[in-house]
């Protein structure tokens, strides 16, 4: 009987000191901190917003991270915050001169508002490569003139979106860099984003830095970025993206503007296949 009493009680210190183990492996203390790695892959909540200042930066800084993100179950959407009307390209379609890129004479009349369809149908044709669902890829109807866009249009526009989608989405934009060397139209929508996300606003932030500047910018206080390298089957969905910012179709208004202007970044995207980010907390 006392043997009996004994196993008993031995049985019974063993499970309370095993309680007792578990409980202390996962309080805070004890945790592991995820990784930086970790960290972009499990975002919290289900809703990503993903914030893209022309057509052209939701596939050049952001684009591995949107494709992933869907790959990994992320109910994903995209806003454009410009109308990407102030372009180089708008002129050279027009001036008559060759065109090293088409090997051809460009002799074509594009009003501007041919000129922001043309690029706003390949940004969707873009996102749609991407793995976007139509309806979450948002052309904002408070768009901002390209090359004009300012910290406080762009605060009221994640403002409009986190009250459409709950607090709690992701947000992810474009990083704060070096004025210097970043588009305004940039630094102002990182601005906005950093300064919603200090004024406590957005919840969990995102930043993508353009692949392009990383070595033109001038780093002071900033942070570098954590480096993350797409799987060959993301590359595939990056390269469907960039096909769709080739495409010449001047019967049905489609002038590839995005390879004309920024062709070479594309490339460099394809080849490098990085993506570079910080998770501002
Ligand atoms: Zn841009
Ligand atoms: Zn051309």
């Amino acid at each position: 009987m006392n043997k009996k009493k004994y196993i008993i009680g031995i049985l019974i210190a063993v499970i309370v000191i095993g309680i007792a183990v578990a409980a202390i492996i996962k309080t805070p203390l004890f945790k592991k901190e995820k990784t930086a790695e970790e960290k972009l892959l499990e975002k919290p909540g289900k809703t990503l917003l993903y914030f893209s200042p022309h057509q052209d930066d939701e596939m050049l800084t952001e684009g591995i991270d949107i494709a992933v993100s869907i790959e990994n179950g992320y109910d994903v959407h995209v806003i454009l915050c410009t109308d990407g009307s102030i372009c180089n390209v708008k002129e050279k379609l027009n001036n008559g001169k060759h065109c090293k890129s088409c090997n051809t004479d460009h002799n074509y009349i594009v009003t501007t508002e041919e000129f922001i369809q043309s690029r706003d149908s390949e940004f969707i044709g873009s996102c749609l490569a991407l793995g976007v669902k139509r309806e979450n890829i948002n052309i904002e109807e408070t768009r901002m003139v390209d090359g004009s866009e300012t910290v406080e249009g762009t605060k009221e526009i994640i403002k409009k979106y986190l009250e459409l989608f709950g607090k709690n989405c992701t947000v992810c934009a474009v990083f704060p860099n070096d004025p210097e060397v970043q588009h305004r139209d940039h630094n102002a929508l990182g601005l906005a984003a950093t300064e919603l996300k200090d004024e406590g606003v957005i919840k969990n932030l995102y930043l993508f830095e353009e692949p392009y500047n990383l070595e033109k910018v001038s780093r002071g206080d900033r942070e570098e970025p954590n480096i993350y390298y797409a799987s060959d089957e993301i590359m595939t969905k990056l390269q469907k993206a960039v096909d769709e910012y080739h495409k010449w179709d001047s019967e049905n208004g489609r002038y590839a503007v995005g390879y004309h202007s920024a062709g070479e970044r594309m490339e460099n995207v394809l080849s490098e296949k990085a993506l570079y980010y910080h998770i501002y907390e």
